[in-house]
């Protein structure tokens, strides 16, 4: 079966989602793209044999050629795309963050709870990572013991123009936070944010870098630094301290270079490069269960406490304060995910 795909957004990860869709996976053809800017949704479908241009979204989502939709949008629109695919009963793979707010989400659970079925994957694609889902089978064969402490590190090289200090926080370590939730199969209850001190070289007006302390159910720490005017390169560390020892994602560099008495690797530029292979891997599963029916991945409902845990955290930001998460009961349809 090939299933057919329309993707609204054909900005940078719009872009990139094509790409794979159309180039890398299999059983799939992009059928539909829409944008805002209908010359670059144009632009994208010149380079993509088989799609043509929709004006709107939502002329893409009622489409009956279209078996399945992509939102990658800016995150304030991603709420009108899902909700109007869930109205369709067509599976929808919508980009980080599900909605910027918990409201917007849970506006999203209940239209999905209210189906009775799961229709929706957000595009947390870090779990599908081969770095992190070693450190989750490690962790499960129990070799370091209970967990304690886990250290993260979320630098890139530059921020785009008009990115805030909250984004920090929104579209950064809602990752982190996420990714958390997932390796350690448990809830956040409380986040800190602190202020080092600020790079010179980040944006006036830009808090830049912030530690973000997460505290886990169990009362496990997480400090999750973020650095997004970092230079160098595009960083991601993690490392869980347990009882018993230590386990951190390898160096993903392919090769190293030893020379003139220096040893060398490479650090990735972008997030494009650094997660290809988890960006690949959650759209094809995404994919495949448009083929069997059955969801898979992150679900609505951990992309509703993804932003409930990212907004107890911008309020620890403005205040200074640790900030509580507050979360609604988890619905039925979400027990076993
Ligand atoms: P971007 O480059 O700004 O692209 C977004 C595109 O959507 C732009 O072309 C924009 O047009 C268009 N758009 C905005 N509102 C629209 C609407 N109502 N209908 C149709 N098109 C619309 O942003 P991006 O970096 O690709 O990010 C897009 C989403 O992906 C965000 O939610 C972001 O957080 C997420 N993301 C996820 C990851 C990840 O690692 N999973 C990485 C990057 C981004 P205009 O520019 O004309 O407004």
């Amino acid at each position: 079966m090939t299933v057919r795909v329309g993707v609204i957004g054909a900005g940078t990860i719009g872009q990139d989602h094509i790409r794979r869709l159309s180039q890398s996976l299999s059983n799939v053809a992009v059928v539909g793209i829409a944008d805002v800017d209908r010359a670059r949704a144009q632009s994208i479908v010149d380079k993509t044999p088989g799609a043509h241009v929709y004006t709107t979204g939502q002329d893409l989502i009622a489409a009956s050629e279209v078996d399945g939709v992509v939102v990658a949008t800016w995150g304030p629109a991603h709420e009108e795309f899902v909700l109007a695919a869930l109205e369709h009963a067509k599976p929808v793979f919508c980009e980080k963050p599900l909605a910027p707010t918990t409201d917007a989400c849970l506006r999203i659970v209940q239209s999905e709870v209210a189906r009775g079925q799961r229709l929706v994957q957000v595009g947390f694609m870090r779990r599908c990572d081969p770095g992190y889902l070693a450190m989750k089978a490690a962790l499960a064969d129990g070799k370091i013991g209970s967990p304690l402490l886990v250290h993260c590190a979320h630098r890139g090289p530059s921020s785009p123009p008009m990115f805030s200090s909250d984004m920090l926080i929104t579209d950064s370590a809602i990752h982190e936070i996420d990714l958390m939730r997932w390796l350690l199969d448990e809830e956040i209850v409380a986040g800190t944010v602190l202020r080092p001190r600020r790079s010179s070289r980040s944006p006036a007006d830009l808090q830049d870098p912030l530690i973000v302390l997460l505290e886990m159910q169990s009362g496990v720490l997480v400090d999750v630094e973020v650095f997004v005017n970092a230079e160098y390169g595009y960083d991601i560390r993690c490392e869980v301290v347990g009882e018993l020892g230590t386990l951190a994602l390898g160096d993903t560099s392919e090769i190293v270079l030893r020379h003139a008495g220096l040893r060398a690797g490479h650090v990735p530029g972008h997030w494009i490069e650094r997660f290809v292979t988890a960006y690949d891997m959650e759209m094809q599963a995404w994919i495949d269960s448009i083929g069997t029916g059955q969801a898979v991945g992150p679900t609505a409902w951990d992309g509703y406490t993804a932003t409930a845990v990212a907004s107890a955290c911008v309020t620890s930001l403005e205040s200074g304060v640790r900030t509580p998460v507050h979360l609604e009961s988890r619905p039925a349809l979400y027990a076993n995910t």
